[in-house]
């Protein structure tokens, strides 16, 4: 199709500059395919980085906002630890437990104990209270009591009897052994005076307070021991699970500690940790920068992806771990993707935009190009053709110039040839004209001499008779004279009503004396020919003497010598006809009859010219010349001329 259109365009001379457009305008369209696949890479790029980007951010808010919390839990925790803290050194004070200690078999003494201890614990609102020997063995117990009592049990291996034993004071989280609850222990060492070790005094604190208090909150919250075991957790069923498999040395010491000994509650005998928690969900991109890996069940209530954050609680070898949910930090980065998505798009439809008006306002510009050209090749085509036509007018008037030059010539040439013509034909008349005046001039002679003779003898009237005839034969030359001064006068054509009679007896007037000389009969009545007709009269008369003339001479040798002259009238048109019973035309002569220079006569008496220059001047007149061979014998030339009326022009 553009092979077609430039093709097409190619006649008009200008193929080039369009397929050149043609060709621009398809680049155009490879550059922008070109562009809106760019756009779209950089669309998906973009969006991606924003993805990237936004996750990143919202996941560093939401490790933010869990360590905020995670100082919240973790003071919360060690407040509530601190709270009970002093009671067991306040009891290792005591000088009923110090004296009780010392004789551990008073009865008084170990009911006043039970009773301190008792009371403490009530109003510390703590788990149990209890003071054992250095042996480990509970003398005396705020459950003294109750069925379940401390009393009489041994906890030295205990860690926190240990600790205290070693240290002066152990902490331990586990679950009581007796009363199945778990319990944080606080212990402390009871030394008398002189620094000998007396026993130690435990407070069991019910963190359960604590677990009640993360449960308002939205995400999972627990803490862990220093083995990873979850010991304190606001999701109930993750307690006493691990986040990590048990190395082996942990798993004897909890099991020698019986820390999560609690046959028939949560942890089943044999410490089934590892095994019920099935490692899950894995969260690599957040468990890089953690130390304590996630590995978590997936029901409900946890999110399949989470941010792990976790902090050590002061005074302890515990953590404290927060579970942050994703997917809202998830969803706002999806969002914020697909807004920076829209926003290259519009961008890049903005873009595009621009550049397609950009593209259509350089495509219009080279259509002007194009188009200017055009125009310009048009209007040089013009100039050149316009220059051309000038060039060819400018010729043509030369030629028309030149034209009218040589008609000027040929017009005098012919006015010349008339003159010729009539010159010729009053050379031919000289003979008869110079008879015709020397009869009167012999004739005036004896007229005058007999005038004088007849006035000698006084023979008046006579003289007077005779002096009449001389004034009448002079009369006579001079009409002669003045007919032929009249005949060779040379004159332009004027066209004017001429009546056909005068014209023709004029004629006959000049071609009279060879009528009478040799004998030839004539036959014209004038009183027919009154009819005026358009012409030039002296011509007309020019005319008809040489076809007077061609008659007479063509009648030289006949036998029957008569002229006839007729006026006839056809229409608009009057013919004067002139019949002779001369040679007649034979056809070859008729062919050549106008034809300058065509004479049958002897050298000498014709130029050929006569009737040549009698068709010019009836053409003059508008009329035509025509000649025919007669029948009878003879030949008849008509002159068709047109018929002057009155008003006609
Ligand atoms: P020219 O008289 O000098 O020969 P014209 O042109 O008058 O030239 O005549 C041309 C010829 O036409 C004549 O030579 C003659 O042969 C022929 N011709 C003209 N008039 C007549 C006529 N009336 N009868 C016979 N032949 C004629």
């Amino acid at each position: 199709m553009g092979n077609g259109r430039s093709e097409a365009l190619g006649a008009w001379g200008c193929g080039v500059p369009v397929v050149k457009f043609l060709r621009a305008t398809s680049r155009r369209t490879r550059v922008l395919l070109a562009l809106v696949f760019a756009f779209a890479l950089l669309m998906v790029v973009g969006a991606w980085a924003a993805y990237r980007y936004a996750e990143q951010v919202e996941i560093d808010t939401l490790r933010e906002t869990a360590a905020h919390r995670l100082d919240g839990y973790e003071n919360a925790l060690t407040s509530e630890v601190r709270h009970y803290s002093y009671l067991p050194s306040l009891a290792s004070l005591n000088a009923d437990v110090l004296a009780m200690l010392r004789h551990p078999a008073d009865r008084d003494l170990v009911a006043r104990v039970n009773a301190y201890l008792q009371t403490v614990n009530a109003d510390a609102g703590s788990s149990a209270f209890y003071v054992m020997d250095k042996q480990g063995n509970t003398l005396a117990a705020s459950n003294w009591n109750l069925p379940m009592t401390f009393v009489g049990s041994n906890f030295s291996f205990r860690p926190y009897f240990i600790g205290a034993m070693r240290d002066g004071h152990g902490r331990f989280y586990g679950l009581g052994t007796v009363s199945k609850q778990a319990g944080y222990f606080l212990a402390e060492r009871i030394d008398d005076d002189a620094h000998r070790v007396l026993g130690v005094v435990t407070l069991k604190v019910n963190l359960d307070r604590i677990e009640s208090v993360w449960r308002q909150g939205a995400e999972p919250v627990f803490a862990i021991d220093s083995h990873g075991v979850i010991m304190l957790s606001s999701v109930p069923g993750l307690k006493y699970r691990t986040l990590r498999p048990l190395s082996a040395d942990a798993h004897a010491e909890i099991l020698r500690t019986h820390q999560y000994d609690a046959p028939g509650a949560l942890m089943p005998a044999g410490f089934t940790i590892n095994h019920t928690l099935a490692p899950n969900v894995w969260i690599e991109s957040v468990a890089r920068d953690n130390p304590l890996a996630a590995s978590l069940p997936t029901p409900h209530p946890f999110p399949t992806e989470f941010l792990v954050v976790s902090r050590p609680v002061s005074g302890t070898d515990w953590h404290i771990v927060v579970l942050s949910n994703l997917a809202p930090a998830r969803a706002v980065a999806r969002s914020l993707a697909q807004s920076a998505a829209l926003g290259l798009a519009f961008v890049a439809v903005l873009a595009l935009t621009v550049w397609q008006r950009r593209r259509i306002v350089a495509q219009r510009l080279a259509l002007r190009e194009v188009l200017q050209q055009l125009n310009e090749d048009l209007e040089r085509k013009v100039a050149r053709r316009t220059a051309a036509l000038s060039r060819a007018n400018r010729n043509l008037e030369h030629e028309v110039a030149m034209h009218r030059e040589t008609e000027a010539q040929l017009k005098a040439a012919f006015e010349e040839l008339v003159q010729a013509g009539k010159m010729a034909a009053l050379g031919q008349m000289a003979a008869g004209v110079t008879h015709e005046l020397n009869q009167p001039l012999a004739a005036l002679r004896t007229l005058s001499d007999n005038a004088l003779t007849f006035l000698e003898r006084g023979r008046t009237s006579h003289a007077e008779a005779n002096l009449r005839m001389i004034g009448e034969l002079i009369e006579r030359m001079g009409r002669i004279t003045s007919q032929l001064k009249r005949f060779a006068r040379k004159a332009p054509t004027q066209l004017q009503p001429v009546v056909a009679a005068e014209a023709i007896n004029n004629a006959l007037f000049l071609v009279g004396q060879r009528l009478r000389k040799e004998r030839v009969e004539l036959t014209f009545d004038p009183q027919l020919a009154s009819v005026r007709v358009l012409a030039d009269a002296n011509r007309l008369e020019q005319v008809l003497v040489n076809l007077f003339a061609n008659a007479l001479d063509a009648m030289a040798d006949a036998t029957v010598r008569r002229l006839e002259v007729k006026v006839d009238a056809e229409g608009d048109t009057t013919v004067i006809r002139v019949r002779d019973t001369g040679t007649g035309l034979s056809e070859s002569v008729r062919a050549r009859l106008f034809e300058p220079f065509f004479t049958t006569k002897e050298q000498g008496t014709g130029l050929g010219l006569g009737l040549a220059i009698s068709d010019g001047i009836v053409r003059e007149f508008s009329g035509s010349l025509r000649a025919a061979d007669r029948s009878e014998g003879g030949a008849e030339f008509s002159i068709y001329l047109r018929t002057y009326r009155e008003g006609n022009p």
